[in-house]
């Protein structure tokens, strides 16, 4: 079975939890305590495998000027960065992160530099106090190589669920890549010895 960790980041207020428990149980319930940071587990079936998915839905906190995000980089294999399209201040620290998890420095990391990352502008309910122009979320999401979605927690379940489905399938992706890109040692040998005894084959 596949484990596939999932952290969603973003500023207070933006819908984090929100966006996590309607994918978790198809409800808007409105207000979420905010005071603890929550690990979710969920079993999944996708692209004919089983998935043991892990959310981490982070306590709400003041968005700060400068954050670590280390343990987060180092945990998750991608993320989901939160906005909301009627705050624009949320949408500036979107940016900080997005930006934090694409440094270079980063590439310490074990999956930050090259991981799947899924902008989304949610609250799109709100939009005739909107703040964010749904080309800004584009043009940042298109610049970092991330996904990019508007959507709305409190009315659209199916979206929510869809953008979820799609960070997963990126990640699924991602995990491909790597094992292709780092051959079985008993397969890397059987190459080294093949491309030895063949070169001296073609000499004689
Ligand atoms: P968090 O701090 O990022 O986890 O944000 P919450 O999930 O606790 O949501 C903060 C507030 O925004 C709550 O009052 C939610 O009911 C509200 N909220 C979340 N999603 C939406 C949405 O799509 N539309 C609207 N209008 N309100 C939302
Ligand atoms: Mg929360």
């Amino acid at each position: 079975m596949n484990d596939v960790k999932l952290a969603v980041l973003g500023g207070e207020g933006t819908g984090k939890s929100a966006l996590t428990v309607r994918f978790l149980t198809k409800r808007f319930i409105g207000e979420y305590a905010s005071n603890f940071e929550s690990i979710y587990s969920k079993h999944l079936y996708l692209e004919g495998k089983q998935l043991n998915l892990e959310i981490y839905d982070p306590c709400s906190q003041p968005q700060k000027a400068k954050f670590s995000l280390t343990s987060e980089l180092h945990w998750a294999d991608g993320f989901v960065i939160v906005y909301d399209i009627s705050d624009r201040s949320s949408f500036a620290f979107a940016k900080a992160l997005i930006y934090r998890i694409r440094e270079p420095q980063t590439s310490h990391c074990k999956r930050a530099v090259g991981s799947a990352v899924l902008l989304v502008g949610n609250k799109q309910d709100l939009c005739h106090v909107r703040e964010v122009g749904w080309e800004e979320g584009q043009k940042l999401a298109l610049d970092n190589q991330c996904q990019f979605c508007e959507l709305s927690a409190a009315e659209q379940s199916l979206e929510v669920h869809m953008m979820f489905t799609r960070i997963i399938k990126d990640i699924l992706t991602n995990f491909k890549l790597k094992e292709k890109r780092r051959p079985s040692g008993s397969k890397s040998m059987a190459k080294l010895i093949n491309n030895v005894f063949g070169k001296r084959r073609k000499s004689v």
